[in-house]
């Protein structure tokens, strides 16, 4: 497994033949320039005393973000080669993330779950063993699930005692059930759905993949977005998103734990949940 001082190094080399080739082509003041492109807008602080589900795709309400602020959200990782790729290109534009982490690939690559936190980003949790899908188990075998996620995330992150520092979850496949939500709520958890993504989990190229989510952007102007950093494509195609963010003008917001329920916007009449055909059509 690569460690981290060895992606470090990876990423100044290739910064390095990136800033060398492009100064034989253009002025290095362009290749500095475009670095310094800083994505970070302000930090929502997100909390749940009653229970909070949002996120069009599942949910009748998301978050009220202004046009052309999104939150960029990241499933199923950490995995190392990939995620380290994500890691780096956030880093690049000082763009925050929020990562809902698999348990059992937090404990495996522990070094990323710290890096992500010591990077800022904001780390979540999506169960320990990615069942597909909890609507498939016992309401107990749920709760397990769930709670041995959220336990082996913060031991990677070295979070210590039993709270749950970070009360962000997202179901996989977002598949939820009636009694775990009440369950999540009861806890004072933040159940995330998304209100647009990249369908990264159906292959295609990095180009194709930024042209697709950026078409979806543009139509919605503002928006909590589902990308998995796991996926090479998605990666692959980071930085290159990121850079188009900046391009359309989009401020990043960060995402952090808060007491009370945030701003949201209700969905009008004509609302319907897409979780159905979601977990049909990934199934
Ligand atoms: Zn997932």
């Amino acid at each position: 497994m690569p460690s981290h001082s060895s992606f470090t190094s990876a990423f100044t080399r290739r910064g390095l033949i990136v800033a060398g080739a492009a100064a034989a082509v253009a002025a290095p003041w362009r290749v500095w320039a475009q670095a310094r492109c800083q994505l970070g807008g302000r930090t929502l602080a997100v909390g749940a005393p009653n229970g909070l589900a949002i996120g069009w795709q599942s949910y009748p309400r998301t978050l009220a973000l202004a046009p052309g602020e999104v939150v960029l959200t990241l499933d199923d990782g950490p995995l190392p080669g990939q995620t380290d790729r994500v890691l780096d290109a956030l880093r690049l534009y000082g763009a925050p993330a929020t990562f809902f982490l698999i348990g059992r690939n937090a404990a495996a690559n522990p070094h990323l779950v710290r890096r992500m936190a010591a990077e800022r980003h904001t780390v979540a949790h999506h169960t320990m063993t990615h069942p597909w899908t909890l609507r498939q188990r016992s309401f107990e075998a749920g709760v397990r699930d769930i709670e041995d996620g959220i336990r082996a995330v913060q031991a990677a992150q070295g979070v210590t005692g039993s709270a749950v520092a970070t009360p962000f979850f997202r179901y996989p496949g977002f598949a939820d059930t009636e009694r775990l939500n009440d369950w999540l709520a009861a806890k004072g958890m933040v159940t995330f759905g998304s209100d647009l993504w990249g369908s990264d989990w159906t292959p295609m190229s990095p180009e194709r993949q930024l042209s697709l989510l950026m078409g979806r952007l543009k139509r919605a102007g503002r928006g909590i977005i589902l990308l998995h950093d796991v996926v090479g494509q998605t990666a692959s195609m980071f930085p290159a998103f990121l850079q188009a963010l900046c391009a359309g003008g989009y401020r990043v917001v960060g995402l952090t734990p808060g007491p009370s329920a945030p701003q949201t916007i209700e969905a009008g009449a004509g609302w319907r949940s897409h979780t159905e055909r979601i977990i049909a059509g990934r199934g």
